[in-house]
């Protein structure tokens, strides 16, 4: 006996729909046509790729193989299903849908998580590896869907995701209490239900998706826990997926001068230029390379926590020239988009006044620029100011951004303890 790999992308469009959803109904299909599911897999890919609706999720489904027919017939329910719920009539949904026996190349899901590919890469790999694969219109969801079914990874997470029907347009009626009271009776083993600095839930979406809630944890016993407490409408259905969501599978470790738009990166540096809040509220600083000294290597890059990232900004407000820092984001147009950042170690913070006399007891004046100081009373003069340490508001370690403002594939500091 084996085991078939469906997997699926690329089925919704901003108006509605949701591959997860495609996914669970999927399982439902399998399970009616006999069919015995052993993984569902909810595949994060790269968060900056160009034609996403919303947060670039695939599926891919396990079930056992049993019969020589078993594979035709899953593929058959599968592209079904694809049929009759995929939003066509929107340009950019363009379904894909493979099964196959094994990961086909999970060289091609780990660039499809941290690179860009393109339709053709994924049809020659489809080809060659004699899965069953059809893609619709343009067909580019065979990348995420090839990615799907070739996803191993070493680090994961879990979801549970309640659904609504897709064709509901009424506000989604889940008790706000319940969730704070299921964060609290399950946090750390759960994540990222609500924020409590921000007082909002995180796990409802105002998407135009069939997402009713989704709760992530460590485990599936732990999310079904957290779960329980929730009172809302009624759910049209439920699925647990096993998921590469909260791991940083996204991130390439790598150094300022090497890095490419629209990959996500861990990169040490040092704090060249301290924080300005510009329009909006974004907040930037500038960061150099911290291990040479070259001209090159002297290069800022830009940093920034935009205005979603809430009291993080504080944080980064309060780094100074010379703190050693690692910063985790995407790369995209020029600079980072903070997710996360490491301070490796504080610089001194001094703040500089005009020294007093020694003689009238008053503070000078400047004598003029690079002329030192002036007695304004005596005429005494004194070349240096005098410097008073200021304590740091930041303390060393790791700083995130609120759960309001994660990334799926962001790994939450609370995983890291
Ligand atoms: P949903 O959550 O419902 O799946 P989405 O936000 O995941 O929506 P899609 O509608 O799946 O977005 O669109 C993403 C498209 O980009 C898909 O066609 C997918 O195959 C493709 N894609 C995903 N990752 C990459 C990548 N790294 N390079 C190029 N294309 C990619």
């Amino acid at each position: 006996m084996g085991f078939i790999r469906i997997g699926i992308d690329d089925t919704d469009s901003p108006g509605g729909m949701c591959t997860t959803y495609l996914g669970a109904l999927l399982c439902e299909r399998l399970e009616e046509a006999g069919f015995c599911i052993t993984e569902r897999i909810l595949v994060r890919l790269n968060p900056n790729a160009p034609f996403k609706t919303r947060g670039n999720a695939a599926v891919c489904i396990v079930a056992e193989e049993k019969n020589p027919d078993d594979r035709e017939r899953a593929f058959s329910v599968a592209c079904s299903l694809v049929d009759e719920y995929a939003e066509f009539e929107c340009e950019k949904t363009n379904p894909g849908v493979v099964v196959c026996n094994s990961l086909i190349s999970t060289e091609f899901y780990k660039k499809a998580l941290r690179d860009f590919c393109t339709i053709e890469e994924a049809e020659t790999l489809l080809l060659n590896s004699g899965a069953l694969y059809r893609g619709w219109k343009v067909k580019r969801g065979l990348i995420g869907a090839t990615a799907a079914v070739s996803a191993e990874f070493e680090d994961f997470t879990f979801e549970i995701l309640a659904y609504r029907s897709p064709f509901s347009k009424e506000i989604r009626r889940v008790e706000k209490d319940t969730i704070f009271l299921a964060e609290e009776k399950t946090y750390p083993h759960t994540w990222d239900s609500v924020d409590f600095e921000n007082n909002v839930v995180v796990c409802v979406p105002h998407t135009p998706d069939p997402v009713l809630f989704g709760i992530r944890g460590e485990s599936p016993e732990w999310v079904l826990k957290a779960r329980s407490y929730i009172i809302s409408e009624e759910p049209e259905r439920e699925i647990v997926y096993i998921t590469n969501q909260g791991t940083d599978a996204h991130l390439i470790d790598s150094d300022i001068l090497h890095i490419l738009d629209g990959r996500s990166y861990r990169l040490k540096g040092i704090v060249s230029k301290e924080a300005s809040t510009g329009i909006g509220g974004h907040v930037s600083f500038e960061i150099t390379d911290s291990e040479k000294s070259d001209e090159a290597s002297k290069t800022p890059l830009r940093c920034m926590a935009y205005e979603p990232t809430k009291g993080f900004r504080d944080i980064v407000r309060g780094l100074r020239c010379g703190d050693r820092i690692l910063v985790c984001g995407s790369f995209k147009n020029t600079s980072i988009n903070l997710e996360k950042i490491f301070v490796e170690s504080l610089a001194d913070d001094f703040i500089k006044k005009p020294p007093v006399c020694p003689k009238c007891h008053k503070r000078m004046t400047s004598a003029g620029k690079n002329k030192g100081y002036k007695c304004r009373i005596c005429g005494i003069k004194a070349s240096l100011p005098e410097t008073s340490v200021v304590p740091r508001t930041i303390t060393p370690g790791w700083h995130e951004v609120p759960p309001v403002a994660r990334r799926h594939l962001s790994m939450p500091l609370v995983r890291r303890s």
